[in-house]
């Protein structure tokens, strides 16, 4: 039997692992996901844009977006609201396509609520140390917002029980495989049913 209606994959992991270079990755060598781009009210970094890397909202815009039940799930993470968009992930999903969500555990955990039959994919860093590093090598955070990003990793590791796939990303390439293996076997798996 063949798949019809897409697959939710899910991909969370601590600040500054690389989950956003991982996914760039993934998508430049697929064509059959589609990236669900978040909404946030954190300010648009240096090299970012509207409509690609996020939609950017005010406070307000975001509070309403809650109130009209447009979010599929949502978070605050250091200060800043995320949520992801209801309705390009359900339409998505219906039209037969995979969907992609890179998002905290918080958000992780209300999808999983939703859709227990989504794949959840924790990024795991090779060590806590090196996590310190890539954050503060990063250079985009202020130390306050570093430390609160340090915390909430921790935080996040904690809630890796919630995943069902672990891939620790000390090479890119290496991680980015591992996640097009877990695609294909999940579609392996429905197929079969
Ligand atoms: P950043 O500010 O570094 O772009 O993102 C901070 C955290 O928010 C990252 O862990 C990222 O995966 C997560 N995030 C991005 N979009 C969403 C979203 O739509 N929902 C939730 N819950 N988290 C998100």
């Amino acid at each position: 039997m063949l798949d019809e209606k897409g697959i939710l994959f899910v991909l969370s992991g601590p600040s500054g692992v690389g989950k956003g270079t991982v996914r760039k990755d993934l998508f430049k060598q697929s064509n059959d996901l589609a990236y669900s781009i978040s909404m946030t009210t954190r300010e648009k970094r240096l090299g970012e844009a509207e409509g690609i890397d996020y939609f950017y909202k005010t406070n307000d815009e975001f509070e309403q977006l809650i109130a009209d039940g447009e979010l599929l799930e949502y978070a605050r993470f250091v200060n800043n609201y995320y949520g992801t968009p209801r309705r390009y992930v359900e339409d998505t999903l219906r039209s037969g396509k995979d969907v992609f969500l890179e998002i905290e555990v918080q958000g992780a955990v209300q999808v999983k609520e939703n859709f227990p039959e989504g794949v959840f994919i924790f990024l795991f860093p090779p060590s806590l140390e090196e996590l310190k590093n890539r954050i503060v090598e990063r250079g985009t955070e202020s130390q306050d917002a570093v430390l609160n990003r340090l915390k909430e990793a921790e935080n996040e590791i904690d809630m890796m029980d919630v995943y069902d796939y672990v891939v620790v990303n000390d090479d890119v390439n290496t991680a980015v495989s591992k996640i097009q293996s877990i695609i294909q076997s999940e579609h392996c798996k429905r197929e079969r049913i």
